[in-house]
């Protein structure tokens, strides 16, 4: 079958999804099956593709119709100019994260330019606030947390495949997993599950079914991994250290008032792009 024809198949078996660029997506795996770039595909539309190569694009556009995420499917999710790999049991990073990451790095250049100091990642995932902070920023030390094996796997696939030296990941229970580490940190960072238990089964399809429950669910209220990290994180931070976290659009304040009542100080609420409280900070002083 010829490239134009087979792509156009692909793009109406999932044209009537919600959540899918259709035409973007048929191109995207089509030209990581074929080993070729995406202009390829656009410019040799007669070109003819080998019966298992359709086959297998078939297959994975089915997939796909289901709502499969498409990054499971090439294993490839691009943070902050780095191509992360992901893989199911990984939660996919989102780009409204980079707004975390942009504010650590840069308050570690106002703060700490050049200096070596350590940064606490409480878990990790794919690795996408741990990793992308120790590629842009050498200086940093940068120590990883998760439970669970997939992220540990996935995010040692990606601390090899940017080629990470400044980077430790352990396996633990939030602070357990660091308890022979007996260093202290500048930045504790996380993007820990924050959805509401009974609001999983109102997400879209594509996160309900496919992204790991165990990155999803916050318990109750949502404010579970908050409740425990926050006190806990007292005993980890240097004097001035920051706590940065993801948060849920409507969970600002109540994070916000967490950290107030636990002494930190400049306590701060980010918007993303849409306008939405998306990270709370708050800087941690000895008395
Ligand atoms: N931002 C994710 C979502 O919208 C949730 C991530 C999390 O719970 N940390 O599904």
């Amino acid at each position: 079958m010829e490239i134009n024809r087979l792509l156009q198949k692909g793009i109406d078996l999932i044209k009537d999804r919600p959540y899918t660029n259709p035409s973007l997506e048929a191109t995207l795996l089509l030209s990581r099956l074929l080993k070729v770039d995406k202009i390829y595909i656009y410019t040799h539309g007669k070109e003819k593709v080998s019966e298992p190569v359709v086959e297998k694009f078939l297959e994975l556009i089915e997939k796909r119709a289901k709502g499969y995420p498409i990054q499971y499917i090439i294993n490839e999710k691009e943070f902050m100019g780095l191509d992360f790999y992901v893989e199911e049991g990984v939660l996919i990073p989102r780009s409204d994260t980079e707004i975390l990451v942009d504010y650590v790095l840069g308050y570690i250049d106002n703060k700490y330019k050049n200096k070596s100091i350590n940064l606490l990642d409480l878990g990790f995932g794919s690795g996408a606030i741990a990793l992308s902070v120790a590629y842009y920023r050498s200086s940093v030390t940068v120590y990883g947390v998760d439970m669970y094996d997939a992220p540990i796997r996935v995010a040692e696939i990606n601390k090899e495949r940017f080629k990470l030296t400044n980077v430790h990941l352990f396996k633990g229970d939030l602070f357990q997993g660091i308890k022979d580490v007996k260093e202290k940190f500048h930045i504790i960072a996380s993007n820990p599950p924050y959805i509401p238990s009974d609001d999983i089964d109102k997400l879209q399809d594509e996160i309900k079914y496919y992204e790991p429950r165990e990155a999803l669910d916050g318990g109750s209220d949502g404010l579970n991994f908050y409740r425990r990290i926050i006190p806990e994180s007292k005993k980890y931070l240097t004097d001035e250290g920051l706590l940065i976290f993801e948060i849920g659009y409507d969970q600002g304040q109540s994070v916000k008032n967490m950290l107030l009542v636990e002494g930190f100080v400049n306590v701060n609420i980010l918007k993303d792009l849409q306008g939405l409280d998306r990270v709370v900070l708050g800087v941690f002083k000895k008395e």
